[in-house]
């Protein structure tokens, strides 16, 4: 039962039978508004279109689809699965044709109150504090960025927008081990972290993980982070868009590497590469004051790195 799998038709059939009507959709989810807490403004719950698993990021209520039919309907469990299997060979002429005119947005915002309540539980607990300090990143920028914490997952949480500023989810990380984790359906191949902040500037640094971009940022140099090295061709379309320099400060490690050669490969004229001493992994390993050497100068040179 609890490895079900569902049409997306069906799971939708399920939805509107029992008076949840999808606020939105990705790929893998409908967004709806969470009914185990009061969720008005943004929907925090989603849906898996394939088996029909809700989750709330709001309050973390997560159910199967037997469960969630059971808690909305009032239907035993036999009810509830007999309900579920009677949605499966509906049709349902009106879904058919909302389907056809339907067109998916771009991007769709994320709940901001969830947002200021992990970045206020991030500012009030000692052990997310104390590993945001262990990278490095201040208190201020916490604030800027609207980092959180999220203690029934160990999680660290940074959002991030669309190139219009829009929020639209957050990338997640574990304190313990190396854990990632984004809001289901986060279309980080067609964003840049930062971008929105940074967009103006005429010269750009591009690094891979958002904790570099901030680091960067607090030294004053302008940076967005690719949020992997799997660089996208929508990114680099971006990067081509907004700025005439880029500046790419890629980890030292086989993902920087190929990084490196596809961003230069499409749109190699307007970057310079800077490579970072051997001994460090990445710019989060470096000090401010060897960050601040990376200084990109309008001549189009870049001070040599340490040796
Ligand atoms: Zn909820």
């Amino acid at each position: 039962m609890f490895n079900e799998t569902y049409t997306e038709e069906q799971v939708e059939r399920v939805l509107n039978g029992v008076g949840i009507e999808p606020a939105s959709e990705t790929e893998s989810n409908f967004m709806v508004f969470c009914p185990f807490h009061n969720n008005s403004r943004t929907p925090a719950g989603t849906v898996s279109k394939e088996k029909g698993l809700f989750f709330c990021f709001g309050c973390q209520t997560s159910k199967n689809l037997v469960e969630f039919v059971m808690a909305i309907s009032n239907r035993s469990y036999f009810e509830s699965v007999r309900y579920i299997k009677q949605k499966d060979s509906e049709t349902d002429i009106t879904q058919l044709v909302n389907k056809k005119l339907y067109v998916a947005p771009e991007f769709v915002q994320f709940d901001e109150v969830l947002i200021k309540r992990l970045n206020n539980q991030a500012l009030e607990t000692p052990r997310a504090m104390n590993y945001f300090h262990s990278r490095r990143i201040t208190e201020a920028s916490i604030n800027k960025f609207a980092l959180g914490y999220s203690d029934k997952q160990d999680y660290v949480t940074i959002p991030v927008q669309s190139p219009d500023g829009m929020t639209i989810g957050f990338v997640a990380r574990s304190i313990e081990g190396k854990e990632f984790k984004n809001t289901p359906g986060l279309p980080k191949s067609k964003i840049l972290f930062n971008l929105h902040r940074v967009r103006s500037s005429k010269f750009i640094y591009v690094v891979e993980s958002s904790f570099d971009a901030i680091r960067l940022d607090q030294v004053g140099f302008p940076a967005v982070a690719t949020l992997g090295a799997n660089v996208s061709s929508v990114q680099m379309d971006l990067l081509e868009k907004y700025f005439s320099d880029v500046i790419l400060v890629a980890d030292n490690d086989e993902a920087g590497s190929t990084m490196i050669e596809r961003i230069v490969g499409k749109i190699g004229s307007k970057v310079s590469v800077v490579n970072i001493d051997k001994k460090y992994k990445d710019i989060g390993e470096m000090s401010d004051e060897e960050i601040k050497k990376l200084e990109y100068k309008f001549d189009n040179s870049i001070v040599a790195m340490l040796k």
